[in-house]
């Protein structure tokens, strides 16, 4: 493939650049080697480049130079650590120091074999289908609906072999009730790898024993009936879109230059974007600018020392979810975890292959992506909440403003809610929230924003959408809704109805930070003048 030939070319261009410097190097350490006895400093130095070597040779394919200068570090620590130099001991290092550059000439294959990299890739547009084996009729019907209604193409199975032998399968969906099933038992299921579509389960029994079945056969999700249907296209969608939001964003932090040129080739080539900073300075700016989503940290550089700059990143309570991970050549576990007490998640230890490199970082993004999604989501609704609907409304009213394009916003609020929680209990209020939820996400495109902004308040941001579409698209929500029926806990049948404001950033006189506004003043309008009914910003202001 072109790509990957490109990447191998690219590879061996960074081999090269290493070798180069690889040569300057050993010169270096030589002539340290010679000094050992005269100049002060001169043992530190030599320490600290043995230690830089031992973490980026083995990565450049010269692992047993790289293992030799490991050695030769521990020897050189174990000196500085010492009362006293001993004479015959700087000698021997000084003796094995020359003796690296053999090393580098026998070095028997200096090229690193470039595995394939196997990496996830997020195939957009398609319509996603989802295999069903679910044998309750009900919730087969129910499934079908409402993932037909996200947008998603259903196919119904009546066992797992002709299930799992489906082609184009992306997610399947499996029923285990009624308890004591043991569908999950089939030898099916216990064959399911790494490239078999996901799985979710379903159960009629919420316990821990279900639970683990599942997870032995790889399923990533666990649903009880009376099944949360929102919540499990929630997870649905997750689990092809940890790959929503774009590529995951990686940030590289190291003084060896080639070393994280290696690194950002080899993660930027399976899809991720990366960025890297070799001057600590500009850390702040850089983690505002780019916002990683983990960040690959070096242990030691020149001035400043990783958990330095970790503790630096924690203190900003924006960037306490973004995993950091130290890649460093110290191999000493009680370092490693002095590290990690300070700040940080995680290690990896130099030299680390691409694919090992590659599988940490993904995994890492994956959750720390997935951590962010769950927060910003409303447990009730699985919509956004306050504080992320609102910066959804900055991006895309930005977005609108940059590329000349309509947006509108809506403020949503159910009538006369109180009345629904004191005359039918909480509980049936909770479920027009979530009906009224549930409606919003059918009836809005993917692209639209959805958020919760307060207990029966909704925020609905159409990028691309003028007032009067918009008008049109809500009204018809309005009416929907109002048409539904709710029956109490005690079975008696109620309605409800929301009120909507809207406002286009198209509106004459219109500045972004007034669109809410517009819309809650819009939406005090549609109250005002009787309820159940949408009011546009444009006509209240005149
Ligand atoms: P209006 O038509 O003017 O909007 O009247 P309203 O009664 O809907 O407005 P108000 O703001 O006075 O009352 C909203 C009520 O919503 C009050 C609060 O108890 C209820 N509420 C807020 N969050 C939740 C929730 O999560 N669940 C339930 N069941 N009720 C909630
Ligand atoms: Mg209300
Ligand atoms: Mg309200």
């Amino acid at each position: 493939m072109h790509e990957s030939e490109q990447l191998v070319a690219q590879l061996a261009a960074l081999e090269e650049r290493f070798r180069q410097r690889l040569h300057d190097e050993l010169d270096e350490l030589n002539h340290l080697a010679d000094h050992l006895h005269r100049t002060p400093g001169a043992l530190q130095d030599l320490r600290d480049r043995l230690h830089k070597l031992a973490g980026s040779a083995g990565t450049f394919g010269y692992a047993v130079l790289g293992e030799r200068c490991r050695e030769l570090e521990q020897r050189a620590q174990a000196e500085l650590d010492a009362p006293h130099r001993s004479s015959a001991v700087l000698n021997s290092l000084a003796e094995a120091t020359h003796h690296l550059n053999q090393l580098l000439e026998h070095t028997p294959d200096a090229r690193t074999e470039h595995q394939r990299l196997d990496t996830p890739t997020t195939d957009e547009g398609d319509q996603r289908h989802i295999g069903l084996l679910v044998a309750d009729d009900q919730m087969r019907e129910q499934l079908e609906r409402t993932l037909g209604s996200f947008g998603y193409q259903t196919s119904c199975f009546d066992n797992p072999t002709t299930l799992h032998q489906a082609d184009h399968i992306d997610a399947m969906i499996v029923d285990t009730s009624p308890p004591g099933s043991t569908l999950l038992q089939d030898p099916v299921f216990r064959q399911r790898d790494a490239q078999s579509p996901p799985l979710l389960v379903i159960s009629s029994q919420d316990n821990f024993t279900g639970r683990l079945h599942a997870v032995r056969v790889g399923a990533i999700g666990f649903f009880t009936k009376p099944v949360d249907l929102p919540m499990l296209e929630s997870r649905l969608e997750r689990c092809f879109n940890t790959l929503q939001g774009g590529p995951f964003r990686v940030l590289i932090i190291d003084d060896d230059t080639e070393l994280s040129a290696r690194y950002a080739l080899v993660l930027s080539s399976a899809g991720m974007m990366v960025d890297t900073l070799s001057d600590p300075q500009q850390l702040l700016d850089k983690m505002t600018a780019f916002s990683p989503e983990v960040v690959l940290m070096d242990l030691s550089m020149p001035q400043y020392s990783g958990p330095e700059l970790a503790q630096v990143i924690r203190l900003n309570d924006d960037w306490l979810r973004v995993p950091i991970v130290y890649l460093s050549a110290e191999v000493n576990a009680e370092r490693q975890m002095s590290a990690l007490l300070k700040a940080g998640d995680d290690f990896i230890t130099k030299p680390i292959s691409d694919s090992a490199l590659l599988t940490t970082v993904y995994a890492r993004a994956q959750r720390a992506r997935m951590v962010s999604e769950a927060l910003a989501r409303d447990s009730l609704t699985g919509l956004l909440k306050h504080a992320d609907i609102k910066e959804q409304v900055e991006i895309e009213a930005e977005r609108a403003l940059r590329t000349r394009s309509p947006l509108t916003v809506a403020m949503i609020d159910i009538d006369r809610f109180k009345s629904v929680n004191d005359r039918y209990g909480h509980a049936s209020g909770d479920s027009v929230i979530r009906a009224l939820s549930n409606l919003l996400r059918q009836r809005l495109r993917k692209i639209d924003r959805l958020g919760r902004y307060g207990g029966e308040e909704f925020v609905a941001v159409l990028p691309g959408c003028s007032e009067d579409d918009a008008f049109s698209i809500l009204d018809s929500i309005r009416q929907a809704f109002s048409a539904v029926q709710f029956s109490s806990t005690q079975g008696k049948p109620f309605n409800c109805t929301f009120s909507a404001g809207i406002s286009s950033c198209m509106a004459p006189g219109w500045n972004n930070s007034a669109l809410l506004e517009d819309a809650d003043r819009a939406l005090y309008q549609a109250k005002e003048s009787g309820r159940d009914r949408v009011c546009k910003a444009g006509v209240s202001s005149n």
